[in-house]
């Protein structure tokens, strides 16, 4: 089931993805409420996909956990970047924040720092966490995940070198684009992740390649933090990351998921 939220008449809403009945396209089957609260119970209004404006899936309530060096190409072509923490992939996942005011939505727009000079994408797996975490078992961690997104983990590169800590190059606003819907049921075992940027492709990994799984990470980080429901957890990017200028359109897709697209200015 795919779950978007929606501005629709200036009004923010939820709403289920389903087929028209006249199978003219998608529409917004309108929720009554935030579904990780209230249901999946429905107003009853369908409004065709087309004529809503889709925003960020959730906002994370607290967090944005991030998993660095989580795919093995990736940790190679970062051996060349000092500063950006151990040259080998982890034997623990590498955990991060971004915070919640780093979150746009899909078809935002990403903002170049005017005092960063190297800002890059990262395409991302993000689970979408639906109930209280703390301290969950690996073998349980999958029964506290709401769904999953796409997500940009937009770094600016020079500021993570320059800093050692990675706050700031990672949590500028506008650096966690999330969208363009959650997934309550995507099959893990290898679902392909591609970033492009101007319809070019420049990352093509699968979640098959994860050194450390999505049970693994969101059992990892609640024995760190209590989790909340709306928090996001990225679980790292696939080799391929590059820059952005001011004028790239990157994407991001997730097999079963959808295309997170944003402009960069
Ligand atoms: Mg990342």
């Amino acid at each position: 089931m795919k779950i978007a939220r929606f501005r629709y008449e200036g009004e923010l809403g939820f709403a289920v993805l389903d087929q028209a009945e006249d199978g003219s396209g998608i529409e917004l089957v309108e929720l009554i409420g935030d579904p990780m609260v209230t249901g999946y119970d429905t107003t009853g209004r369908r409004i065709p996909l087309e004529d809503a404006r889709l925003v960020a899936p959730v906002i994370p309530r607290s967090k944005v956990v991030c998993v660095g060096k989580n795919y093995a190409d990736h940790v190679e072509e970062m051996k060349h970047v000092t500063g950006g923490g151990t040259a080998d992939v982890p034997e623990e996942p590498l955990l991060f924040l971004k915070p919640n005011t780093s979150v746009i939505g899909p078809d935002d727009q990403i903002v170049l720092p005017t005092i960063a000079e190297r800002v890059e994408h990262e395409g991302e797996l993000a689970v979408v966490i639906g109930a209280v975490a703390k301290e969950v078992p690996v073998e349980r961690a999958l029964e506290v995940v709401f769904g999953f997104t796409c997500a940009n983990d937009v770094s600016a590169r020079d500021l993570q070198v320059k800093d050692g800590q990675w706050a700031r190059a990672k949590g500028f606003d506008t650096f966690c684009p999330l969208g363009p819907v959650i997934e309550t049921d995507l099959d893990l075992a290898d679902a392909t992740v591609e970033t492009r940027v101007n319809g070019e492709v420049r990352q093509h990994g699968s979640t098959a390649q994860l050194v450390h799984s999505v049970a693994d990470i969101v059992s990892y980080a609640s024995h760190a933090f209590t989790l909340l429901p709306g928090d996001v957890i990225l679980t790292g990017t696939p080799a391929g990351v590059g820059p952005l200028v001011a004028g790239d359109t990157v994407e991001v897709e997730i097999a079963g998921i959808g295309i997170l697209r944003n402009t960069v200015v």
